[in-house]
């Protein structure tokens, strides 16, 4: 086990055990090999991380907390992250495939980032007064939920603990992290830097385990306020009915589909680029991806020889190697998902043009080539449904209207991109397009204060960005005032 590899759950800032110590395997995919035996937390570990958290919020140690210090604290952990970047990288890399150089240089600096941009929200959450007819005083007061129950994926496992947790805690809110049963090793590191940091103890707990019974127990407990979801559209569903029973506020950031656009008065050579990072950036294990590439159909033939070059030149490869651009797929079931899709890609008459192939590296590892596919019907299952793998399907299209139509003909509504040189016809699409996100001549560009999050399918609420965090992380309270008596 290398250095910062953490395996006990972390409850009130102390390692414990799962009962009869139970744990489960996480495992390398680029060779196979497991990395560690963590603990499994089940209903009764998810019960004691309620309890700390709840104790914390209780006990005021962190909702009363100067706001001041709060913010400190945030950063203070920013400062830790940085400080371990290389071994946070490494074991990001280690539990999820991705190449060393993303975890390294934009995961984890990206985490440093949003703590520290919600570190300036901790003493900025503030209320109203509020004009009411009569002798009244009418004041809002923004007050945290109490405990947030955060459930996150793996393809951006510590990025995604961050999205949660930094805006949760800076509204003065105590959080059970859940990361994913395939990538919990950095959730875990994360907790013990935040005590480090010198969080109260019970403020941040990390409970790994399965979605079936460590996920659903924390929607289920009457003990969490809020669940804040990130992963499929399919085990959305199921969360948004299981928290009914409690009635718990719940944001759902699901899956996509996401169109990118590509028009004929666009520069070519940079929406090749732009479409082959749209999709196969982090091996199209994104949200966002930009899967379905709608393209008008003056340039198509251009388009596809250019994404078709750019995909041959995805190096799929060993993670630790700095030539390696697509790394592992996440796991063994995950791949073979990708590859069910690429083969119902072939059935329905869609014609591979680059990749679709499964390999491995020094003979080992779940890999896929970069796949584009051309010649695809809307109505076919690769331009439907969400492969979350390295697989582009491209689609002709006629006309503004057509690619408008286009576009919007899915059931999720996350991202969408759009390349023109003409600003009206931008501006037109970015307004048209019923997608949470629109990037216009780029792809996959985030920042702490710009809200992300879903239309339609993809879920509703928002993570980052400042008002969405306050709406989503707090309370708000009108208090009423007569001041004639
Ligand atoms: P997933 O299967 O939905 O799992 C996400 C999380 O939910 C995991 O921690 C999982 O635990 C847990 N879970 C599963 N079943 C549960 C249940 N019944 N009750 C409570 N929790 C449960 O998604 P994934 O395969 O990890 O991630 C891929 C999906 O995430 C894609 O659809 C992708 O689009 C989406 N995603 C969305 C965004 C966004 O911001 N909109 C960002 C990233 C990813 P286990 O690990 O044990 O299954
Ligand atoms: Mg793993």
């Amino acid at each position: 086990m290398s250095e910062g590899v953490r395996t006990r759950l972390w409850i009130g800032n102390e390692w414990a055990d799962a009962e009869g110590g139970r744990t489960f395997a996480t495992v390398n995919p680029a060779t196979e090999e497991v990395i560690a035996e963590v603990a499994e937390a089940r209903a009764a570990e998810i019960d004691r991380a309620v309890a700390a958290a709840r104790a914390a919020f209780r006990d005021g140690s962190w909702r009363r907390m100067n706001p001041h210090k709060r913010s400190r604290l945030l950063w203070k952990l920013a400062d830790l992250v940085e400080a371990h970047a290389d071994e946070l990288g490494l074991t990001e890399t280690r539990d999820n495939g991705k190449p060393y150089f993303e975890a390294r240089r934009i995961d984890v600096p990206s985490v440093a980032q949003t703590l520290r941009y919600y570190a300036g929200l901790a003493d900025k959450v503030q209320g109203d007064t509020v004009p009411v007819p009569g002798p009244f005083l009418n004041y809002t007061l923004r007050e945290p939920l109490g405990v947030v129950g955060a459930i996150i994926p793996w393809n951006f496992p510590l990025s995604m603990a961050a999205w949660k947790v930094a805006p949760a805690l800076a509204c003065g809110n105590t959080v059970v992290l859940k990361p994913a049963e395939q990538t919990p090793l950095t959730a875990l590191r994360f907790g013990e830097l935040a005590a480090e940091a010198g969080f109260p103890p019970g403020v941040l707990n990390v409970v790994p385990g399965f979605g079936e019974t460590a996920g659903a127990a924390l929607v289920r407990h009457p003990g969490v306020d809020a669940i804040s979801f990130t992963g499929s559209t399919g085990v959305g569903r199921i969360i948004m009915r299981e928290a009914a029973a409690t009635l718990k506020k719940v944001s759902l950031e699901l899956g996509g589909k996401s169109p990118n656009i590509v028009f004929a008065d666009a520069d070519l050579g940079v929406a090749v680029k732009g479409a082959s990072m749209g999709v196969f950036y982090g091996k199209g294990e994104v949200c966002a991806a930009g899967s379905r590439i709608l393209v008008e159909r003056a340039v198509h033939d251009e388009f596809v020889d250019g994404l078709k070059g750019l995909a041959a030149k995805a190096t799929v490869g060993d993670p630790m190697a700095p030539t390696t651009r697509l790394g592992a797929i996440v796991s063994e079931e995950q791949l073979d998902r990708v590859m069910g899709y690429v083969e119902a890609g072939r059935r329905d008459g869609a014609k591979v043009v680059a990749g679709g192939e499964r390999v491995k590296v020094n003979g080992r590892g779940n890999f896929v080539t970069a796949t584009v596919f051309s010649g695809v019907d809307p109505a076919m299952t690769i331009a439907r449904e969400e492969i979350f793998g390295p697989v582009a399907a491209v689609i002709p299209f006629d006309d503004v209207d057509d690619a408008v139509a286009k576009a919007n003909d899915s059931l999720y509504g996350l991202a969408a991109g759009v390349w023109t040189r003409d600003i009206g016809k931008a501006h037109r699409l970015a307004a048209e397009i019923d997608a949470g996100t629109v990037w216009i001549n780029t792809y996959n560009q985030y920042a702490p204060g710009s809200p992300f999050g879903g239309y339609k399918e993809s879920g509703f609420g928002r993570d980052l960005g400042f008002q969405s965090a306050l709406e989503k992380y707090t309370h708000l309270k009108s208090v009423w005032v007569a001041l004639d008596r």
